[in-house]
Formats: structure tokens, C-alpha cells, sequence
């Protein structure tokens, strides 16, 4: 067994943990360190070979993979330390327990910045009837078989769902030379970013089926066809409506969930709606010494947004750990009409300008999105669109932050739908 002590330590090498270990250094911490089970740093970035990351954040459009390495290069020229191919366990008080090949290590900590990311949802969540043959992945697998390791995962291809990763993987099989021959999708809307529907399905001739589900899997060995349906107001499968399409790969690409099972370790109060940790404006959570960012915390829609807030994870941490976090009076921070979640969910009442990011219930037009506290409207903006699949941020100026008052509130009403 082994001891370490620091000022911060980051569990989870993506861009979360790297942004938040590079902005806790830079805000005093001494020693910071980025616990990663992997054996390279970037995270999920290292199989996302797509350009599309960094716009908002660096200006430019890059891979993945480049977006990633900015970050390492940044992180190394800091000085912070990486333990790669070391996985965190538990979280016992102010010690995180790991494990690599030395084996367990603990890690005495100021504060602890949890960034492990999320993983997909699978068939068995789904619980899809239909034998189990070979040629059903889900759409992160498939990415990361095609991109990291060569393969081709098949020829005919039906997604389920229409969230950012399936749509990047119609046109990433499309390219490959497979045919797609539809996205299904349960919900009456997209649930990915509109740019995505454009560029990866539209520009490629691929039929996007909304409220549809898969109701059968056909198939022994490997699928040979699967039997779709439309679906009711309730999500109920109209059977007499189906149809069957041959294809003989299935891509999942059904929702993300948020890695918590280390935030649980720590008994951290975690959101019902979002999965992931209940915090304040600094990612703090109701364990004032452990903050948490990225993926974990919710699932976003653009890296560019989890750099952003990992800063602030990163900075509150070390202002934590060098005793410099005044704590401050917290107003609840709640969605309301319109609003699927709000995040953070609590706000410490200082001067400082804060940032909400939050999801639309639904989408429409010319929307009006505003936060108020008890006193009245605090923040008003007006969108042409918005849709659930697209964050949106909103700051509530300093001055209106640190004197506000009852429970702040984000709605969202649409013109038109
Ligand atoms: C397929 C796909 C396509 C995308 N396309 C785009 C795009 O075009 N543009 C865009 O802006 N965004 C895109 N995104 C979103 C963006 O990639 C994510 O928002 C971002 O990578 C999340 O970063 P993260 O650091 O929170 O999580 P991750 O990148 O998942 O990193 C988490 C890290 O934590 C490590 N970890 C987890 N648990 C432990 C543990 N117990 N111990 C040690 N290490 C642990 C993991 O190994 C991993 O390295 C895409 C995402 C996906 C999945």
C-alpha cells in the first residue's frame, strides 16, 4: 500500500479532468494530480475522429483527438502529474483508494474533483424482445471498434435514437461504405444538435424515423432484420403499423449515464433528473470538499461547454483546498415551465456573474427563456429555435446574484412549436 498527499486530485483524464486539473493549478494548487484507469489521457475525445470540437472554445474546428491533445500538451506544461492505468475505487472521507499494478494507493486529498464521464445505455436497459445474435452494438462500441481498432462492424445498419453519437455514426458507416438504412427515433424530435441531423444524416440521403421504436430483433446468429412500429402520444408501439427491415447491424444509440458509481462511494446527493451530482455554481457538492464537472455531472452536448465549467470545478477546488472557498447563503436553482433541468441546481448568493446551463422539455420557436427569484425576472433572452438536444447558457449578472432572493427559476415559453 501507498500514500500520496495533494492539494487537488481529478479522477478522469478526458477533457473535464484535464480542464479542471490545468485551471486548479493555475489557481494555486500545488500538487495536482489526474487519476485515469486508461493508459492515455483525452477520454472519449481519443475515438471521436469527426471535426466539430473546439469551435466555441479554441475558435477553430477540430478532431477529437486534436482537441484532446491541446489539453495534454497544456496539462504536462503545467506540471500536473497524470497516474495512468490507475483506477479510483472509493472515496473515504479526504482519501481517494486506487488501484494500479503497484497496487492500492491511497490518495490524501485538499479536494477531490470528480471528471469520470459517462457510458451508453445498452440493449438490456432497453429490454428490445428479439433473440440475442451477433451484430447489435452500441453506437460508442461501434465508434470505438471502427476508429480505434480497424474493424467494420457491418454492411446494412439500423440506428436506434437520434442523439449526437448515432446521427456521427450514420455518416461515419455511410463513409465506410455501409448503407444506412434509417435513424428511428421514439421521441416526435431529434434528440441530438441540429447541425448533426444536417451534416450527418441530410447530406447523406439517410431517412430519419421519428416516433418510431424497434419492437423485434430478427435474426439467429446475426441480425438479419428488425421490426419497427410507430408509436402513440404515450410511446405505446402501434403494431399493426409495423414494418420489417433487413439489415444485419443494429447501432444503440440510446442515452448516456453518468458514472457515479465512485460519487456514490462518498454518499454525495445526486439529481434524480440529471444522474449526476447536485452542485452550486462552483461544481461543489453538498461534500464541500469534492466538486464535479463534465459528463458526470451532466451530458453535454459540446466539449467546448465542459471545458467551461471544468475551469470553474478546477479553480473552486483549489481555492478549497487552500482554505479560500468563503461559503456564502444558497438559493435553490429549479427548471420550470419549459425547462427539463437546470445546472447547478443551488446558487451561493456572491458577487460574481453565474452560469446556468440548462435543456428545453421540448422544442419550438421564438422562445423566450428567462430566470427569476422572488422579487421578478432577473435574465431575459430571446431565441429563434431551441430544441432539447442543445444546451443553453444564461448568466445571471453579478449584481443581480449576490442580492437575490426566494428560489431561482428558468423557464422557457415557445411562440410557436
Ligand atoms: C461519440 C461522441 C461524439 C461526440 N461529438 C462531439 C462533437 O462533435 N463536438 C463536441 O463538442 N462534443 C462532442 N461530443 C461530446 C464530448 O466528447 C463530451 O462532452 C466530452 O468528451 C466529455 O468529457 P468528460 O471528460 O466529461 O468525459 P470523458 O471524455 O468520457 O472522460 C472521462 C475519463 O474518466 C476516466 N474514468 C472514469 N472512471 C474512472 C475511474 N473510476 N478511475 C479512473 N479513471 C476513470 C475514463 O477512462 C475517461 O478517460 C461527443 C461525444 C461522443 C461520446
Amino acid at each position: 500500500m501507498k500514500d500520496i498527499k495533494c492539494c487537488v486530485v481529478v479522477v478522469g483524464a478526458g477533457p473535464a479532468g484535464m480542464a479542471a486539473a490545468i485551471s486548479a493549478k493555475k489557481n494555486g494548487a500545488e500538487k495536482v494530480i489526474i487519476i485515469e484507469r486508461e493508459n492515455r489521457t483525452g477520454g472519449i475525445l481519443k475515438q471521436c475522429i469527426h471535426a466539430g470540437f473546439g469551435l466555441q472554445y479554441f475558435g477553430e474546428e477540430l478532431t477529437g483527438p486534436e482537441y484532446a491533445e491541446k489539453f495534454s500538451v497544456l496539462a504536462n506544461e503545467t506540471g500536473i502529474e497524470f497516474m495512468l492505468n490507475t483506477t479510483a475505487l472509493e472515496i473515504k472521507d479526504k482519501t481517494l483508494v486506487c488501484v494500479n499494478t503497484e497496487g492500492i494507493v491511497n490518495i490524501h486529498f485538499g479536494a477531490l474533483v470528480l471528471a469520470m464521464g459517462c457510458r451508453e445505455r445498452t440493449r438490456a436497459n432497453l429490454v428490445i424482445p428479439g433473440s440475442r445474435p451477433a451484430g447489435i452494438y452500441s453506437a460508442g462500441t461501434a465508434q470505438k471498434l471502427i476508429n480505434i481498432f480497424g474493424h467494420k462492424v457491418g454492411k446494412e445498419v439500423v440506428i436506434l435514437g437520434s442523439g449526437d453519437i448515432g446521427m456521427i455514426m450514420a455518416r461515419r458507416l455511410s463513409l465506410g461504405g455501409a448503407k444506412v438504412k434509417a435513424v428511428v427515433e421514439i421521441m416526435p424530435y431529434l434528440a441530438g444538435l441540429v447541425r448533426n441531423k444536417a451534416q450527418c444524416l441530410d447530406d447523406f440521403g439517410i431517412p430519419l424515423m421519428l416516433s418510431h421504436t424497434v419492437v423485434d430483433i430478427i435474426g439467429v446468429d446475426r441480425v438479419e432484420a428488425v421490426t419497427i412500429a410507430p408509436v402513440d402520444e404515450n410511446r405505446q408501439p402501434i403494431m399493426e403499423k409495423a414494418e420489417t427491415i433487413s439489415c444485419d447491424t443494429l447501432l444503440l444509440s440510446v442515452g448516456l449515464i453518468p458514472e457515479n458509481e465512485l460519487t456514490r462511494s462518498a454518499d454525495v446527493a445526486l439529481s434524480g433528473i440529471t444522474k449526476g451530482a447536485i452542485v452550486n455554481q462552483y461544481k461543489q457538492t453538498d461534500k464541500p470538499y469534492i466538486f464535479a464537472c463534465g459528463n458526470v455531472l451532466h451530458v453535454n452536448d459540446l466539449v467546448d461547454h465542459v471545458s467551461h465549467e471544468s475551469e470553474d470545478a478546477g479553480k473552486y477546488a483549489a481555492l478549497y483546498a487552500a482554505g479560500k472557498l468563503e461559503s456564502a447563503d444558497e438559493l435553490a436553482v429549479e427548471p420550470g415551465d419549459g425547462v427539463r433541468y437546470v445546472c447547478p441546481q443551488k446558487m451561493a448568493c456572491v458577487d460574481d456573474n453565474v452560469d446556468l446551463y440548462f435543456r428545453t422539455a421540448a422544442p419550438g420557436r421564438n422562445t423566450t427563456l428567462t430566470i427569476s427569484d422572488d422579487s421578478g425576472v432577473l435574465v431575459t433572452k430571446k431565441l429563434i429555435r431551441t430544441t432539447p438536444g442543445t444546451i443553453e447558457k444564461l448568466t445571471i449578472p453579478a449584481d443581480k446574484a449576490k442580492n437575490a432572493i426566494g428560489k431561482i427559476v428558468v423557464k422557457a415559453e415557445h411562440k410557436e412549436a
